[in-house]
């Protein structure tokens, strides 16, 4: 599923630039693109060393790789939590506008960021103030507010948490209410950072099911391979902040020699398969 962003109507200076597109016509756009984007970290530790990447809207993809190769890191920049401070020529492009200190709080809205650690997520005393306070941020109606919460605690599997203090969850329970808390800001962009670690098994299956069903596009970083099978046609392996390999989940979770040169395994689930049978699910 790919959606049009801009209208001649709603970018004027675009329908300026781009005069021979008729008033009303719908532009592809990707969710995100990634030029030669680099950063180390204060300490010179070097995170990204060049990565180019580009994203479809509706696409979801696995952004697989080691410990240590740059997949939090590369997250951390689609809604401007990195660099510290953003540089005017962006290497960072978000439903087709570059991402720097002008468009920061519009990358933000669009991109839902699921962070590895749910506590660096938690401000507030109550889960339910916790979900809301990203959309009470958006100037919508109370009722809206109220509706949006209400659906995303269902759609994280904690409709009843409401009045429970974050801080007093299990980790299971946390990493649901940080997705509530995204999910009730409907991004259109999903990041999500290891969202399987700390779930129970009945957790992960139904976090596979309702990631299946969203109807947006998705970076999914993990390092759980069936979760990527299950739920991303399209995986991108990093390694040292370097795109490694970019293509269809299964064939590169096949390839043996790729996945042990970077660190990781071919999944049981593919034991039996052969290399290149149609794409599960896809988009
Ligand atoms: P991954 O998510 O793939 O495990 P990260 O993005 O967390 O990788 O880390 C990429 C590299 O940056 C690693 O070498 C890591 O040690 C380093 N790194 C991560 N966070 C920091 C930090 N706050 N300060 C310095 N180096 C960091």
């Amino acid at each position: 599923m790919r959606r049009a962003l801009e209208t001649s109507d709603e970018n004027p200076s675009r329908r300026d630039a781009i005069p021979f597109i008729p008033r009303g016509a719908r532009i592809m756009t990707n969710a995100l693109d990634l030029r030669d984007l680099r950063y180390a970290y204060p300490d010179g530790r070097v995170a990204l060393d060049g990565v180019s990447l580009s994203v479809a809207e509706g696409e979801r993809v696995a952004i697989l790789g080691p410990n240590g190769a740059g997949k939090s890191t590369l997250l951390l920049h689609l809604n401007g939590l990195l660099p510290a401070r953003l540089p005017h020529d962006a290497s960072v492009h978000v439903f087709g506008r570059p991402l720097i200190e002008e468009t920061a709080d519009a990358a933000r809205r669009a991109v839902g960021l699921l962070f590895q650690d749910p506590d660096d997520q938690f401000l507030c005393p109550t889960v339910r103030e916790e979900v809301r306070f990203g959309p009470e941020q958006f100037g919508w109606t109370e009722a809206r507010i109220a509706e949006e919460t209400a659906r995303a605690l269902a759609q994280a599997g904690i409709p009843d948490f409401g009045a429970r203090a974050p801080h007093h969850l299990s980790r299971g329970e946390k990493r649901r209410v940080c997705l509530a808390a995204v999910l009730a800001c409907a991004p259109r962009l999903l990041a999500l950072d290891e969202p399987t670690s700390d779930l129970d098994p009945r957790g992960k299956r139904e976090l596979r099911a309702l990631l299946r069903a969203l109807p947006v596009t998705m970076l999914l970083a993990t390092h759980d391979l069936e979760l990527a099978v299950e739920i991303c046609p399209r995986s991108v392996l990093l390694d040292a902040g370097r795109v490694v390999a970019d293509g269809p989940t299964i064939a590169l979770l096949s390839d043996e020699p790729l996945m042990l040169a970077h660190g990781l395994e071919r999944p049981h689930l593919l034991a039996h398969r052969h290399p290149h049978p149609p794409l599960p699910d896809a988009p």
